[in-house]
């Protein structure tokens, strides 16, 4: 028998399920997420991508179910949650930063509100990663000063800064101008290849193939395949899967 201790998973969801209305969105989503492990999430447009990223952040209430980050169940409301959000890092399509506010100030604001870092160790952390996605440059400029590929970076920089244990990225390169895809997603394969935590919804298969362990196929709310890579999209199980890698590749 093995001695080692076994870690919980970063992600953990039992038995989810969530309506909108009448509209079963979350079908029964088992998921366990290793620590370390990056997670390719495909599926067609409205087969519940989104609303499992949300989920998995509190941004939205589940109907049943648990969610567990890092161990630890994801609670309603209140202070806890605030800082279990902040354990998961997240990543949109169109960018969020705050306008009127610089990309510095944009990195440092909820590290200082959430986490109550210092101004001035608020400041180096978001200079170091700001310099990781390779901006450091434009720290004083506003997000419309930024082509769409820097704002996306520095709003991976800014997810970053809250120390998460977990990001999830959904459709993070979808809004992009096709030159500045690449850049975002080399940042990712970085974040991936250092360790961090990831669930990736994309439509980017050079990605998925690189520098995922593993990818989940959604379909009407349910995870229909859960796969390597490889196995995956040589040997898709379901006609469901086939039908959709028969269109996007
Ligand atoms: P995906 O990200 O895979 O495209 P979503 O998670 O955004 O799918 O949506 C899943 C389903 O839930 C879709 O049918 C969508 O129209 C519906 N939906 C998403 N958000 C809402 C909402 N806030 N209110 C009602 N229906 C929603
Ligand atoms: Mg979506």
């Amino acid at each position: 028998m093995s001695t080692a201790t076994s870690a919980p998973p970063m992600i953990k969801a039992t038995a989810v399920n969530k309506y909108f209305g009448d509209l079963h969105v979350l079908r029964d989503i088992n998921l366990e997420v290793p620590r370390g492990q990056v997670v390719v999430v495909l599926g067609p447009s409205g087969s519940g991508k989104s609303t499992l990223c949300r989920a998995i952040n509190r941004l939205e209430p589940i109907n049943d179910g648990a969610i567990e980050i890092d161990g630890k169940p994801l609670p309603e409301e209140g202070k806890t949650l605030a800082a279990l959000r902040a354990d998961v890092g997240m990543v949109f399509q169109q960018f969020n930063l705050f306008a009127h506010k610089t990309i510095l100030e944009n990195v440092t604001l909820a590290p200082r509100k959430v986490r109550k870092i210092n101004a001035e160790e608020a400041r180096k952390t978001a200079m170091e990663l700001l310099d990781r996605v390779g901006i450091a440059n434009q720290s004083e400029k506003y997000p419309a000063q930024l082509s769409g590929g820097q704002q996306q970076r520095a709003a991976i920089a800014r997810a970053l800064a809250m120390r998460p244990k977990v990001m999830l990225f959904d459709e993070p390169t979808s809004a992009l101008d096709p030159e500045m895809v690449q850049e975002v997603l080399d940042t990712m394969t970085g974040l991936a290849e250092e360790g961090m935590t990831m669930l990736v919804v994309t439509h980017e298969m050079g990605f998925a193939r690189r520098a995922a362990h593993r990818v989940i196929f959604m379909s009407d709310g349910e995870i229909v395949e859960d796969e390597a890579p490889e196995a995956f999209f040589t040997k898709p199980k379901s006609e469901r899967a086939k039908d959709f890698l028969g269109k996007i590749l």
